[in-house]
């Protein structure tokens, strides 16, 4: 056990005793990186709208606040005042504390709940030191930051003068509640129903392209993340980095893409079970467009597969599944959390520290022949087991069917479960999945936001849907484009009476995660993004409200928590792909356009110098011919020719394995990477004229000129390039080039490039 984890242990153990755990900074959680011994601070999930749950008196009457402001009238200025100076009390931070109602320590506002998470942020300004008594002191801002009376004084004029942000929430469909209470708190501008002149931010409730017309400012949604987050492409996505880098990305359950993938999962899985006849695996089949566990249904054998799908041609995924998840209380649940890609370039990732859990409703068994289609004790949906008798609607947030992340991992905790590490492994599946996602998204961006046109820019909110097995692993389940932000739910009040009721873990939970996305996303901050220490992010965040008469309140500490480029170091050499896609966006040329031609393909292959008397252009045509003919068969109504990204990346795999021939394919690729990069960066210095090869045309020169920032070259440690620049590859084999290397599942790639479902957000 590394002295990392002996720490930790010590640390769960001081919690167990003490009834309070201090953290270290999140940088610890990430294994081998961090210095052990760095100062207390959060790390693990906090209630996500930054109030602490010492706070929940303030937080409940900041609901009681809110919930009278529904009715306007009602609410008076004295009333307002009190909201604001209860929420600009400083925060506890920076501990988790395990409480009892009845010690006199701070106390939890569920009347239930004998215990309690005490859990603070990380900024600085406001934060808090815990006396012996539970009770919180303000301590002084960190030396480096200077808060003189005269800055704040100057902070407030500032503020006083800015005009308040605006926002149109005309298309935010289900998320408006949440996002007008967020509005609310920061003191912005809302317009209901749009404007004519233009506004700073846009949120949308399913797409980017709800509102085409929006030329500036910016949009919570990102071209293409619907498509890329259908569950064949995002296992593809995925399926990519795994052939990559195996080891990082194995969180993600074994996948085959039905219908292509059939025979291919048919024989490994009688192959497997050959090998091991004690073997009895089952699968989950889930259709590609799915929701809300619609559709979705339970196997042990492949030829089940025909039996109930009969002429399987809906598309679906069918995977692994996960017999032998954690448990609490005997169910089964997940976890959903909520990720902001607040930039793609540079990457920017931020993941809420709070998230909820999702219970099943009838006690888990692993799956046998009896209990497959038993839906409340397999599949964890709340849209599902909400409408079993067994669900559980709780104002706790401990308790109940669905509960705050947090409260899971002080249960996991009081185990002596290792939750840091728990915590760390969740941060590092995020930020692989999304390194897994960025090419293909950049290659939407381009098309729909071209450099150099007028347009907004783009942020999004992620749902990941995550699974803890039995032995504390995270597994990535899903991805939701539009997770739902709805914090209200259909209940029955009295027999036969439903209404809307404010769900307090939703409340809890949402609010946070919009209002701090809202905060992260003022262009009043966008030149003061990660170049700066994160302190001071966070004391810029937690800058006073904007606003007349509210100088001086303060937000709670940030729920979001930046993971990326924080982590840069440990993580950026898995964005081998975009590496790729750089060279792909550089070629592609025409704007507006996702697929490489031959002209493109040609020209790549010419001005990387990849080609020799051994590797002419017509077999550079004949392997363009082949890969895009495969991908466009599988593919019969794709209305655009070429090559897409993922063919483009199969051909550099191709050609990276046979120019490398005994590394892995991970140093093929790169090598091959450091081979094109060199030509063009020669190009680009003028070296023209021995670079570009003797029929280079004005479209060579033309595509060159359209080149974008290249995404960080970032090496890994352990590569070492075995080539020489220039060294051109040998002659393919002319029929199937990339099936050596693909000889199982990746033979069937399909790149589709599919539209929007314009399906509304949804509650899983
Ligand atoms: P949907 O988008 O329809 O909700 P999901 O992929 O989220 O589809 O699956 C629905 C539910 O099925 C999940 O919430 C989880 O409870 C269960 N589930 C999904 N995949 C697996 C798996 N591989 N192993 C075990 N359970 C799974």
């Amino acid at each position: 056990m590394s002295d990392h984890y002996v720490k930790v242990k010590v640390q769960l153990e001081q919690m167990k005793s003490s009834g309070e755990v201090v953290e270290k900074e999140e940088a610890d959680i990430i294994e081998d990186e961090v210095p052990v011994a760095s100062p207390p601070a959060s790390v693990s999930p906090i209630p996500a709208s930054g109030t602490p749950v010492a706070q929940r008196e303030t937080s409940k009457t900041s609901v009681t606040c809110r919930n009278r402001s529904k009715s306007r009238s009602k609410l008076g200025k004295d009333e307002k005042n009190t909201c604001a100076k209860q929420e600009s009390d400083p925060a506890l931070q920076g501990t988790i504390v395990a409480s009892n109602a009845n010690s006199g320590k701070p106390m939890n506002r569920i009347d239930n709940d004998r215990q309690m998470l005490q859990i603070k942020g990380t900024g600085k300004i406001l934060q808090g030191e815990t006396e012996a008594n539970g009770n919180t002191v303000p301590i002084q801002p960190p030396k480096d930051i200077k808060v003189s009376p005269h800055n704040k004084e100057d902070a407030n004029k500032v503020a006083k003068r800015r005009k308040p942000v605006t926002v149109d929430t005309l298309k935010a469909k289900t998320s408006l509640e949440a996002l007008k209470l967020s509005i609310r708190q920061l003191k912005w501008k809302e317009f209901p129903m749009g404007r004519r002149s233009a506004c700073d931010i846009y949120w949308h409730g399913v797409s980017f392209h709800d509102n085409d017309n929006i030329i500036s400012g910016q949009v919570n949604k990102f071209p293409g993340m619907i498509e890329m987050l259908r569950k064949i492409n995002l296992t593809r996505a995925v399926r990519t980095m795994q052939e990559l880098f195996p080891e990082e990305y194995n969180f993600y359950p074994r996948s085959w893409i039905l219908p292509e993938e059939y025979q291919l999962f048919s024989a490994q899985i009688s192959l497997a079970k050959d090998s091991d006849a004690s073997l009895k695996p089952t699968f989950i089949i889930k259709p590609d467009g799915g929701s809300q566990g619609d559709g979705i249904y339970l196997i042990r054998d492949p030829s089940d597969l025909r039996v109930i799908a009969g002429s399987h041609t809906k598309q679906s995924v069918v995977q692994e599944y996960i017999h032998k998840p954690l448990l609490i209380d005997k169910l089964k649940f997940d976890i959903r959390l909520y990720v902001l890609v607040k930039s793609l370039e540079p990457l920017e990732i931020y993941i809420a520290k709070e998230g909820l859990s999702r219970f099943c409703t009838e006690p888990y068994q692993e799956p046998s022949q009896k209990n497959l289609s038993h839906v409340f004790m397999h599949l964890t949906n709340y849209s599902l087991n909400v409408q079993s008798g067994n669900f559980v609607h709780s104002d706790s947030l401990s308790s109940g069917s669905k509960r705050t992340f947090s409260s899971v991992l002080y249960r996991l905790a009081s185990k002596g479960v290792d939750i840091k590490k728990v915590w760390s492994d969740i941060i590092s599946l995020v930020i692989k999945t999304v390194i897994a996602l960025v090419p293909e998204l950049k290659v939407y961006y381009q098309a729909d936001i071209p450099s150099g046109k007028p347009g907004p820019t783009c942020f999004q909110i992620l749902g990941f849907d995550i699974l803890l097995m039995k032995n504390l692993k995270p597994v990535l389940l899903e991805v939701n484009a539009n997770p739902s932000m709805r914090i209200e739910h259909e209940q029955e009040v009295s027999p036969g009476v439903f209404e809307y009721v404010t769900s307090p873990v939703d409340e809890e939970v949402k609010v946070g995660v919009i209002r701090d996305t809202l905060r992260l996303m003022d262009p009043a901050q966008k030149k003061s993004p990660t170049s700066y220490p994160e302190h001071q992010q966070e004391e810029m965040l937690g800058s006073p409200v904007r606003g007349p008469g509210e100088e001086g309140r303060v937000l709670p500490s940030m729920c979001l928590k930046q993971v990326f480029p924080k982590y840069t170091k440990q993580f950026s050499y898995l964005r081998t792909v975009e590496r790729i896609t750089a060279l792909f966006l550089r070629f592609l040329g025409v704007k507006g356009n996702m697929r490489l031609g031959p002209t493109g393909f040609r020209t790549f292959i010419r001005n990387c110098k990849l080609s020799n008397s051994h590797f002419s252009m017509a077999t550079v045509d004949i392997l363009y011919i082949d890969i895009t003919r495969r991908w466009a068969g599988m593919l019969p109504d794709s209305r655009e020719a070429g090559m897409g990204l993922q063919a483009f990346v199969e051909a550099f795999f191709y050609l990276a394995q046979r120019r490398f021939k005994s590394l892995p394919l991970r140093e093929q690729v790169v090598s091959l990477l450091e081979v094109c990069e060199a030509q063009l960066d020669n190009q680009g210095k003028g070296d023209l004229g021995g670079a570009l090869p003797e029929d280079s045309t004005s479209s060579t020169r033309r595509s060159v000129s359209c080149s974008r920032t290249q995404p960080g070259r970032s090496h890994h440690p352990h590569h070492t390039s075995t080539s020489t620049p220039g060294q051109a590859l040998s002659a393919p084999q002319l029929c199937s080039p990339a099936t050596p290397r693909r000889a199982s599942s990746q033979d069937y790639r399909l790149h589709q490039r599919l539209r929007p479902t314009h399906k509304g957000n949804v509650e899983n």
